[in-house]
């Protein structure tokens, strides 16, 4: 390859390098954040182009790995339902992993005698890559439902997780300084194995509830093997885009904890709280009071400021083009509209604010927890529409709970409360909520969508 070509390549990855992070920082705001989606894919085929200008490919491999995985990945984002996409971002997350480990097993295998570094990454790319992807998948199962979603806590687990840690480092070691001969290839293999079974072990004790947190974990440890997969072959753009999902996704780890007002160690090593995902049904005690729509229809019409809080049943029920609808009649009708969202309401970060964006709600009329609760005493009416736990006042009130200190929307001190759902049944903690039978508190039964409908019904024909 001539000087000049290479020359075009290396600008070729600075400009999807620069539109990464220009995508990353557009993904901020929900009004730009699908151009940001754009921008980065733009960037990721810009470097795929010159990655396969670079190196010298059989290119019938690489062009049936395109057909394929395209096929698979277009079919798979168009009928995946949305309340589906966190199963879909660990899977994701998973292949992310495993790419990574597959890199570096063949480098170990085909390059043995490669300097220090390389090895070093090789080695990092398995662990990390064996992790992501091993617990990525038990992510999945949790998420899916088809493993349960509770904590599975047995005794000695995190002497067992420290204990196969430090036998994966230790033959690390003695790998980086004999990394040929078939005995070096069998501990390589052994280290795989661990890997793999590390993953596993580490996110069975995770509670359904902490998915979030672990999803963005897998997805920081996924970005980090690409990291280590980079320096393998030598790929500067697969290390800046490995450290940028790296870096991202612990972020927003961070972000997540703080959400749920718990430490990354707590998530990770406690399962949930010292209850383990059981109920707090002991201190829910009191009857719900049921209404009609035509009831809150006249509670409503008074109104003269209401808080909406989204959660998972508007993303199931798909209301959130009949809850924008609603708002509008309520603000035609004299009363401020505003839309309370909790960083963890629905089943991946952001679902409210994408849902409602796509519903054309102003951006303007979204308020975040930390502002809304300050204010809630003065609300006359919060409707909590498919909200279960994040509008929980056992977070705050009820020590024994298992999501005791997570903060909440306080959604209970609003002058009265209204709640759309189907049944008293819990949320996704598996934690009963005493705001359904609080004083305030009146329960509007039924599909979110329909509900609503019914409501807008009301005061068009009133
Ligand atoms: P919850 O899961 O706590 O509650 C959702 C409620 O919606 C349920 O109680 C259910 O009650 C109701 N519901 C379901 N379908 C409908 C429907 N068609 N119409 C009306 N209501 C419906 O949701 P929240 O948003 O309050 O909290 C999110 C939870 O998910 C948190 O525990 C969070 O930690 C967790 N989580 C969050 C993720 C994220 O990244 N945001 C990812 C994974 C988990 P009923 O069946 O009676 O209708």
């Amino acid at each position: 390859m001539t000087d000049y070509s290479q020359t075009i390549i290396d600008l070729g990855y600075i400009v999807a390098s620069i539109l990464f992070i220009l995508g990353i920082k557009m993904l901020g705001k929900p009004e730009r954040a699908r151009m940001g989606n754009l921008v980065s894919a733009l960037g990721m085929l810009i470097a795929i182009t010159a990655v396969l200008f670079e190196c010298c490919l059989s290119y019938e491999w690489v062009i049936a790995g395109i057909i394929i995985g395209s096929l698979i990945g277009v079919i798979a984002a168009r009928t995946v339902q949305m309340t589906a996409m966190p199963q879909m971002v660990a899977v994701l997350n998973g292949f992310g992993g495993i790419a990574s480990l597959l890199v570096g097993w063949e480098n170990f295998h085909s390059q043995p005698e490669s300097n220090l570094i390389v090895r070093v990454a090789i080695l990092l790319a398995v662990l990390i890559g064996g992790v992501a992807f091993s617990g990525s998948l038990v992510a999945y199962g949790k998420l899916a439902g088809r493993i349960s979603g509770r904590p599975i806590l047995f005794k000695g687990q995190q002497l067992i997780n420290a204990a196969i840690f430090a036998v994966i480092l230790i033959c690390s070691a003695f790998l980086i300084y004999h990394p040929s001969g078939a005995f070096a290839y069998v501990v390589f293999l052994f280290v795989m194995c661990l890997s793999l079974a590390l993953g596993v072990i580490a996110v069975i004790p995770i509670g359904g509830a902490d998915m979030p947190v672990v999803i963005a974990l897998l997805n920081s440890y996924s970005g980090l093997a690409a990291c280590a997969a980079g320096f393998i072959i030598l790929n500067n753009v697969l290390i800046v885009a490995g450290s940028l999902v790296g870096a991202s996704g612990l972020i927003l780890t961070g972000i997540m904890c703080k959400a749920m007002n718990r430490s990354l160690a707590n998530v990770l090593f406690s399962g949930l709280k010292a209850g383990g995902g059981s109920k707090a049904t002991a201190e829910v005690q009191g009857e719900p009071k049921p209404i009609t729509p035509e009831d809150a229809y006249y509670i409503l019409e008074a109104a003269r400021s209401v808080v909406i809080v989204p959660g998972y049943g508007m993303a199931v029920a798909q209301a959130q083009h009949a809850v924008r609808e609603l708002g509008e009649i309520l603000e035609n009708n004299g009363t401020e509209v505003r839309y309370a969202i909790h960083p963890v309401a629905g089943r991946m970060p952001g679902h409210m604010n994408v849902l409602l964006a796509e519903a054309n709600v102003l951006y303007e009329q979204l308020a975040e927890m930390d502002d809304v609760n300050p204010i809630m005493e003065t609300v006359d009416i919060c409707i909590v529409i498919g909200a279960n736990d994040v509008v929980n006042p056992a977070a705050r009130e009820i020590e024994s709970s298992p999501i005791y200190g997570m903060p909440v929307i306080n959604a209970d001190k609003a002058k009265t409360v209204m709640v759309l759902k189907r049944s008293m049944a819990a949320g996704f903690a598996g934690v009963d909520n005493p705001l359904f039978v609080k004083e305030n508190s009146r329960m509007l039964f039924g599909d979110a969508k329909a509900t609503v409908q019914q409501l807008v019904a009301e005061f068009k024909e009133n």
